[in-house]
């Protein structure tokens, strides 16, 4: 018996079926986007270690259990990134791209993160992120989140709502961080270990815990709805107008959080109860503080971030499927100096069809084994090209799908006719 190498936990071969409904979400998903102005950035996958303590927050599950970190040849800590707002903050940063300027920003790529593996919870996972710096909103913030809209509407994925909250600016924040901080001191006895911790640390962050022994606790604490300062209020409620006037539905979550430090004002989340218990599938959030926490100008900004696992399987269980990729014409060559020609004429296609699929028999075969690939490869139509044929500058055409007789084409003619059945169906 053969033995297979081990694959590594929570890192996933994407094969081609998948991988062809991921191609084609992701460039719904790009069209849409580009339609509101965003432009792409690739981003290196590894950072200094440094940037996400910075910006992610030293006390989150991110920074404190679920990066992977290394040391450099020459003893630099880096980092596989686990987001990718700070990787696009630092580049902004690095080129100088916020001054006095504004950004629409997109990226797509591998993120990294060390959690428990499960159905929609990898250790390496793939998110679609759009961007916008310079903004002060709440425009942008509604224009982020009706984009987003616009996605599930394209593509027909209707079992998702959207919760969102207000977190203030830092100000109102601190004073919230006392109240939480006072009322959690109260149930201290109740707290789970991480919890207790981050008591002193980041209380905002447990509200963010994942443990179920905790959402009774969580449930009463208090929100930070009711300690947000007057200009965030109105800015919540702007938001919320531009939401109503778009018809984009929105519930209010005042326990809505998220998982890292650097957000202000907006947090939203999309969520889903078709996908089990990870149920959001598009997160994001204003972090206004987080261009001059890094060392540069105050520059507001907003963003979010969509898993495309999760994406693809909401789009998948609300009916969703790619369209078919199948060729569109398998071409069959039998007999002396068919093969030249046949190679000959299926760049001749490519050339002249627009678009056209053509899968050429390789590997000989009788005629009959070569029809049963044909008719194995899904493809429309099967092009026979036989010595007689060739002999006659004609090639047989079969409809393989419908039930339609074989034809005789002239070779000179074959381009043009599948030009008309390919562009007619
Ligand atoms: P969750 O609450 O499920 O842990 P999160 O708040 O950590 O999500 P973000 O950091 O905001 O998620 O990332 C944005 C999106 O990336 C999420 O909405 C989700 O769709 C996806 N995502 C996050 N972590 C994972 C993961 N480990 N595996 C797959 N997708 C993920
Ligand atoms: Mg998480």
């Amino acid at each position: 018996m053969s033995k297979k190498p081990p694959t590594v936990r929570g890192m996933n071969d994407i094969l081609p079926d998948v991988a062809h409904t991921w191609e084609y979400l992701e460039s719904e998903v790009e069209d849409i986007v580009e339609s509101y102005g965003y432009r792409q950035v690739r981003l290196p996958l590894l950072e200094h270690t440094e940037l996400f303590k910075r910006s992610i927050g030293e006390v989150t599950d991110i920074v404190e259990k679920e990066m992977y970190t290394f040391d450099d040849r020459n003893g630099d800590s880096l980092t596989l990134r686990p987001e990718a707002t700070a990787s696009m903050v630092r580049a902004g940063m690095t080129h100088g791209l916020f001054h006095n300027q504004k950004q629409k920003l997109w990226t797509t790529g591998p993120m990294f993160r060390r959690e428990k593996p499960q159905a929609g919870r990898y250790r390496q996972f793939y998110q679609f992120d759009v961007e916008a710096m310079g903004y002060e909103g709440p425009d942008i913030d509604a224009e982020l989140i009706i984009m987003s809209a616009r996605m599930w509407q394209r593509l027909g994925i209707d079992r998702i709502r959207l919760e969102l909250n207000s977190l203030g600016v830092p100000e109102s924040r601190a004073r919230y961080r006392e109240a939480l901080v006072k009322y959690f001191s109260g149930v201290k006895s109740r707290l789970d270990e991480d919890s207790i911790r981050r008591l002193d640390t980041n209380p905002l962050r447990i509200l963010d815990s994942k443990n179920p022994e905790m959402q009774d606790i969580v449930h009463t604490a208090p929100v930070m709805i009711d300690y947000l300062d007057e200009e965030s209020a109105a800015h919540f409620a702007g938001l919320q107008d531009l939401l109503r006037a778009a018809g984009v539905e929105f519930e209010v979550n005042p326990r809505l959080v998220r998982g890292l430090d650097y957000y202000s004002r907006t947090v939203f989340e999309w969520v889903t109860d078709a996908l089990g218990a990870q149920g959001a599938v598009c997160s994001g959030g204003r972090y206004d503080g987080l261009v001059e926490k890094l060392g540069g100008r105050a520059t507001p900004a907003i963003g979010w971030a969509m898993g495309i696992e999760r994406f693809v399987a909401l789009y998948e269980a609300c009916g969703g499927e790619a369209p078919a990729t199948d060729p569109d014409v398998y071409l069959v060559a039998v007999g002396e100096g068919t093969q030249a020609r046949a190679f000959a004429l299926a760049e001749e296609l490519r050339d002249k069809v627009e678009g056209i699929r053509v899968e050429l028999n390789l590997g000989g075969g009788s005629f009959k084994s070569q029809m049963k690939r044909a008719d194995k490869s899904a493809a429309a139509f099967a092009l026979i090209l036989g010595e007689q044929e060739l002999s006659e500058q004609r090639i047989g055409f079969k409809p393989l799908r419908i039930g339609e007789e074989q034809e005789s084409i002239g070779l000179d003619d074959l381009a043009s006719v599948l030009q008309d059945k390919l562009g007619g169906a």
